[in-house]
């Protein structure tokens, strides 16, 4: 089977990329778009600056540390999709292999001289998910010698030490290796990477230990905290090793810390991460809008514990939160041609960004940038989007479950389903069963859905959120047909997230929608909004709304402090929201989010 999780327990088993085909729909789009232009995109860039010299020992070697691993994350969602392109820089990282299995560019001749920083054994990780990439969809070859090799070398060096290293992800990785190989030690070694974190195991740093997750053994902490990336890798690879080893106590102190975080430190789109400084997740409720950080990787590496999570348990709230990450980070992330990315993913710009070309050395969102000095986005969309499939549906037993909704066919045990839906713009999804058995579907319904409704052989039942399901001895021709009410609603905010108070957003289904202006649009700064009901208007295949809104007009150079509360005098307006992932495709604007009520 080819997946990217292939757990040998929990509640559901995955269904490969064999299984789930998307035809043209939200997601089949974007998958197609990412084999079409994302993929050769990140691949030009990375011959272009130079990375991918540095495996043919061009000097000076060019990128930041970590650089190799932007090489691996492309040869996973290359070995995903069965690129042409993959074997040619299979053969060029080959050839920088050292004798004893040993490689990167960056650190050869001073190998492991910087734990905190160095990122070798961070590497080695996303070379060791390519690999694992390659082997469930192609078998053996080039590039997985390459990496039985390095997790070998791996091994050999690290098993008895104490040492690990700066940023997880190896942890997660050598779990997949050993589930896809067989090969004990490899799980045994991610088990100790895992446990010996926190002891701790890594030196002073100009951050807090909670920066690496240093702070603590991963089982005695009760919230993400950090670098957010580096916590949910390092989560991923916790719920592996305990689902592996059937270590029980790992696992529930995994989802302790997931719905802890949940609670209290993730912005309304599902991204995480508050602190620019050091891409850390905030203290609990600080969630200021202009200043979320929500890298893209950040919601990837959720999107990937929260589909861990899901398998493991079959609870809906780890696709719930999947879901509204996909819909409002992985897809706000790549612009609309495939050809620009955002690092960070703010809720609030205040100023339109400055257009610029070539390499963005930050990572501020204003702009979609085509390539980062810290490229790591990029990449992480290529491999996600060329697995995505993966991620929409499952098995429980002979049942078949579907967590998230996009046009395409999912075959399961006998069973094979058409999917119709113009989800998320519709609520309307329908599955034709094409090939038939006595079975369940089960169909996941978001917590928003109330008033969801589910028909099967022409009865209409309630749907209530989490997953429902229909049971019957299904024909070729047989419908379900599952609606959800995906109406604008407004969202307000709990009185503890401080950055926000006294401000709502919109909603409609899974999607978040925010206010841009660019030209001679009303300046955001100076709207406000009733919170009534926003009327809808169909634009260029998306669903855009109109919320009633008041234009100030606030004395510019006044104190900006008062004695008093009185209401800024203004005229009536309306305001358009666009759904936040479509935000900054037209060129500079300002955009919110968080709308001040009037
Ligand atoms: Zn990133």
């Amino acid at each position: 089977m080819v997946s990217p999780v292939m757990p040998s327990a929990g509640v559901l088993s995955p269904l490969g990329l064999e299984a789930v085909r998307l035809t043209p729909g939200f997601w089949g789009d974007r998958v197609a778009l990412n084999r079409e232009v994302i993929i050769s995109h990140c691949q030009e860039w990375m011959e272009r600056v130079g990375w991918i010299g540095n495996f043919r020992g061009a000097t000076p070697r060019r990128g930041r540390e970590f650089s190799d691993s932007e090489i691996y994350k492309l040869l996973e969602a290359m070995a995903w999709s069965d690129h042409p392109a993959l074997d040619e820089l299979a053969e060029t990282v080959a050839r920088a292999q050292e004798e004893d299995g040993y490689l990167n560019t960056r650190w050869s001749g001073r190998r492991y001289t910087d734990f905190e920083w160095g990122h070798e054994l961070y590497c080695y990780g996303h070379l060791i998910q390519a690999g694992v990439a390659r082997l469930r969809a192609h078998g053996e070859d080039t590039l997985t010698e390459v990496v039985r090799r390095a997790a070998d070398h791996v091994c050999a060096r690290f098993m008895d030490t104490e040492e690990t290293c700066g940023h997880p992800v190896v942890e997660t990785a050598l779990v997949e290796l050993y589930r896809v190989t067989g090969t004990e030690r490899y799980l045994e070694m991610a088990r100790r990477f895992v446990e010996r974190r926190g002891r701790p195991a890594l030196g002073e740093i100009q951050f807090h230990p909670a920066y690496f997750q240093d702070d603590l053994p991963v089982r005695r902490a009760r919230v993400f905290r950090g670098h957010a990336v580096r916590a949910l890798y390092l989560a991923c690879g916790a719920v592996d090793v305990a689902v592996e080893t059937g270590d029980t106590e790992l696992l529930q102190a995994v989802r302790a810390q997931w719905g802890r975080t949940v609670a209290r430190r993730v912005h309304l789109t599902g991204g995480m991460g508050s602190h620019h400084s050091d891409e850390a997740f905030g203290e609990d409720f600080e969630l200021p809008a202009d200043r979320a950080y929500s890298e893209t990787c950040a919601g990837i590496a959720s999107i990937m514990l929260s589909h861990r999570l899901l398998l493991a348990t079959g609870d809906a709230r780890y696709a719930d939160l999947a879901e509204r990450t996909m819909y409002n980070v992985l897809a706000t992330a790549v612009a609309l041609d495939g050809r620009s990315f955002f690092y960070a993913n703010p809720l609030q710009v205040r100023v339109p960004a400055e257009p610029r070309e070539g390499v963005n050395h930050g990572a501020e969102g204003g702009l979609r940038s085509p390539w980062f000095d810290v490229s790591c986005c990029p990449n992480n969309i290529a491999r996600t989007l060329a697995s995505l499939p993966a991620y929409l549906a499952a098995a429980d037993g002979d049942a078949l479950r579907i967590h998230h909704y996009t046009p395409g066919e999912i075959r399961h045990d006998g069973l094979a389903l058409r999917i119709e839906t113009d989800y998320p713009w519709s609520g309307t999804v329908t599955a034709h069963v094409v090939e038939g058995r006595a079975g369940r579907i089960s169909l996941r319904v978001p917590p928003w859905a109330e008033g969801a409704t589910l028909t099967y052989g022409g009865v209409s039942h309630p749907a209530e959120p989490g997953y429902t399901t229909a049971e019957a001895d299904w024909r070729p021709g047989d419908r379900v047909r599952l609606d959800l009410p995906v109406r604008p609603r407004w969202t307000f905010p709990d009185r503890r997230v401080d950055a926000v108070r006294g401000c709502a957003a919109v909603e409609r289904g899974p999607l978040v929608y925010c206010a841009e202006s660019a030209g001679d649009e009303p300046p955001l700064a100076r709207v406000t909004a009733e919170p009534l009901a926003p009327v809808e208007r169909h634009v260029d295949g998306a669903v855009e709304l109109d919320v009633p809104a008041c234009l100030t007009a606030p004395e510019d150079d006044a104190w900006p402090y008062r004695a008093d509360r009185r209401a800024t005098p203004g005229r009536q307006t309306s305001l358009r929201l666009v759904p936040y992932h479509r935000w900054g495709n037209r060129g500079p604007a300002s955009m919110r989010v968080w709308l001040p009520l009037t």
